[in-house]
């Protein structure tokens, strides 16, 4: 199922160069060449303490592996790439193993410097001030209490990583959604309950620098977007900031050691959202010297809104800015039986990448360039990369079963029913990995090409170039017609490039859906890319009847659409140009040299139901700020969806699903443009479901 490349001798001997120019030890390092084969391997093991000897072989050009990451050129030496490995022991403890490239398995301390020789630098670890029950019960989540935090950390440290303290200040999970308080803390006013924040962060990094862990940062709160340690006002909560930071400042100082300190919030997509944060932390003089952000690319946004919004902050406020959290899918199935939050029935994520190891790298490498892009990129950590089954689930409830008892026993499920006292989310949902899907490792502990994107941002990655992701949307059509499947699929590579193709449709998949009546068809299909031939497939949801006359404008009649030029200058009208049409000959075309305002509508008679209205339109030239909308009107109920055009044959969608319509009457479906003069485009096939028939 998953394509794990193995690597010949090459480059195991860059991952030691790197790691020997970077000041890693090799330490336990499980090395495997085999000297025979090749005598360069060895001999750069046994010099290994030479570090100038190692440098002048320091690759300059890409090296081969099965996918394509870039060299980043100007990414800084001291760049962070880390990764949050907050759930690895209680991994270990639930019998899980890891392999390096070689097949070998990893010890205990061994998985951390396999990690470094494949260019992580710093780990992550969440803590929780007390994740247990009054029986003494484990929450779960990876039970990352101070003990075990402080024994990953001392691993990390072993194998030449820093370590970044995530500090929750919470018993459990703290997010966008929650942030519970701390039991201890429990019935606390805001004066005792920031004392008490403090003196535990100085008593907690005290145990882990005198343990021997290399804390080279830390996070004052974990995603504190609305609240921290059960404060909801921001007046308590920068109140809590302040003791945290305070804290931190003073065990370094008494320590002399440099400790980062980063504020860490989620959602950059939500509009004025950091800049408001910043600007309170400021107004409220905190110290802090990063601003951080978390960003899974199928819920945050783009990638430009990311560093805009964070480079707004750095150059704002004179701070270093990362991204705390990110991560993507290899694959849509679930290793463990425990839902995952990513699965194809996910509704509401968007996935621009590709579902593969190159799709990961793809992240990494995008969000690295964003990150760099704010002048004041600091790092990535990649979230939970080894959040793996405890047992792999092959669709048998006895599998999960087990599976359910060793989250119990070891804590290496999101949350075991022990939590649901303290988390009513919890209380209901218990259970494993909900990213064994978007972890580094396969469901049996081998490394994904993936987990190197790092390395490989350091030197480049080349692979034969091959298709990365090829996909139509699901289509709407009407029953008894053939489904009007897409010409041809965009072709995206995995060097980046992309290009289209022609599709060709099998024929009797096309005329079963048209005489299969209502109901859901796979339409398959096959497109030629890199010399090979390639299958696809159209998911397609035929409806009984589209409720819009000439929907397609194929027939210039002025009894079913009713055409309204609002500056009387004939700026549109039905024409015939297959130039400008999604489908058949007709569409509704405008262009003008001045102001144009229309309207398209006609007035349909509907039983009750629920429906879906939609179109499509394409176009340009429309300046920065075109009006168009499609819209369905009821009485005095408006439906509305804004839209846009980019430009020619690229077909916009706008739709509006689930209009409910009690009792019988007349609605008025149709769209609105206002545009400048010179601007142009066409819309077509419009149409009108019933959902619930
Ligand atoms: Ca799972």
């Amino acid at each position: 199922m998953i394509n794990r490349c193995r690597f010949g001798t090459k480059l195991f001997c860059m991952g030691l160069v790197l790691a020997l120019l970077t000041g890693c030890g090799q330490g336990g390092t499980d090395t495997t060449a085999d000297p025979a084969e090749s005598p360069a391997a060895s001999e750069e093991a046994e010099n290994a303490g030479d570090v100038t000897d190692q440098a002048e072989e320091m690759p300059t050009g890409p090296v081969e592996s099965s996918i394509f990451v870039e060299a980043v050129k100007d990414l800084p030496e001291d760049f962070i790439t880390g990764f949050d490995v907050s759930s690895y022991l209680t991994e270990r403890n639930s019998g899980v193993h890891f392999y390096d490239y070689d097949g070998k398995e990893l010890s205990e301390e061994g998985f951390f410097t396999f990690l470094r020789s494949c260019g992580v630098n710093y780990i992550r670890l969440r803590l929780w001030v007390d994740p247990y029950d009054e029986a003494g019960h484990a929450y779960g989540g990876g039970n990352c209490d101070l003990t075990n935090v402080t024994t990953m950390g001392k691993w990390a440290t072993d194998a030449g990583m820093k370590v970044l303290i995530d500090f929750h200040y919470s018993d459990f999970w703290a997010d966008p959604s929650k942030q519970y308080c701390p039991k201890a803390w429990e019935g606390m006013d805001i004066d005792a309950k920031a004392q008490a924040l403090s003196e535990y962060t100085v008593e907690s990094l005290n145990a882990l620098l005198d343990a021997g862990v290399d804390v080279g940062m830390v996070q004052i709160g974990n995603e504190t977007t609305g609240g921290m340690a059960g404060e909801t006002s921001w007046p308590k909560m920068l109140q809590l900031f302040d003791a945290g930071s305070k804290a931190v400042r003073e065990v370094s100082a008494a320590k002399g050691k440099d400790i980062g300190i980063a504020v860490h919030f989620a959602n950059p997509e939500k509009e004025g959202k950091y800049k408001n944060f910043a600007y309170k932390l400021s107004a409220a003089h905190i110290d802090y010297d990063v601003f951080a952000s978390s960003y899974y690319p199928y819920w945050h946004g783009s990638l430009e809104n990311l560093t805009a919004v964070l480079k707004e902050v750095a150059d704002t406020y004179d701070k270093k800015v990362m991204v705390a959290e990110t991560s993507y899918m290899y694959t849509w199935e679930d290793g463990d039986g425990s839902g995952n939050t990513e699965s194809r029935e996910t509704v509401g994520s968007v996935w621009d990448y590709a579902v593969s190891e190159q799709g990961q790298a793809d992240v990494i490498s995008k969000v690295t360039r964003a990150v760099l892009d704010t002048g004041a990129g600091i790092g990535v950590f990649y979230w939970e990369p080894a959040w793996i089954p405890v047992q792999v689930w092959n669709g048998e409830e006895t599998v999960y079963l087990e599976n359910q008892k060793i989250w119990e026993t070891y804590g290496s499920g999101w949350a075991s029913s022990y939590s649901g006292g303290y988390d009513a989310d919890a209380a209901q949902y218990y259970g494993g990995s909900a990213v064994d899907n978007q972890a580094l490792f396969d469901f049996e502990g081998h490394p994904l090409e993936s987990l190197r994107t790092y390395l490989y941002l350091r030197i480049g990655a080349v692979a034969p170039v091959s298709v990365s992701r090829a996909e139509v949307e699901p289509l709407l059509g009407a029953a008894g017609e053939i489904p009007e499947v897409p010409k041809t699929v965009t072709v995206e590579y995995n060097n980046g490039t992309s290009e289209e193709a022609e599709i060709t449709w099998k024929e009797e998949d096309l005329q079963a859906a048209a005489e299969g009546g209502a109901g859901t068809y796979t339409v398959n299909g096959t497109y030629e890319a890199a010399g090979e031939t390639h299958a696809i497939s159209c998911q397609v949801t035929l409806n009984t009847k589209n409720y819009i006359v000439n929907p397609g404008f194929e027939t210039a009649t002025g009894h079913d659409w009713e055409i309204i030029d609002h500056n009387n200058i004939g700026c549109v009208a039905i024409e015939n140009d297959l130039n400008n049409v999604l489908s058949g000959n007709g569409c509704l075309k405008f262009w003008s040299e001045q102001d144009q305002s229309f309207t398209a509508q006609q007035v349909i008679h509907l039983e009750s139901g629920t429906y879906r209205f939609g179109g499509h339109l394409e176009g340009g030239d429309a300046g920065d700020s075109p009006v168009f909308f499609i819209f369905v009107q009821e009485g005095d109920m408006v439906y509305r969806e804004d839209t846009s055009v980019s430009s020619w044959q690229v077909w916009e969608n706008p739709e509006i699903a689930d209009i409910v319509i009690t009792g019988e009457c007349d609605v008025t479906v149709g769209l609105h443009a206002e545009v400048p003069g010179k601007a142009w485009g066409a819309f077509d096939d419009f149409y009108l479901y019933k959902l619930d028939e």
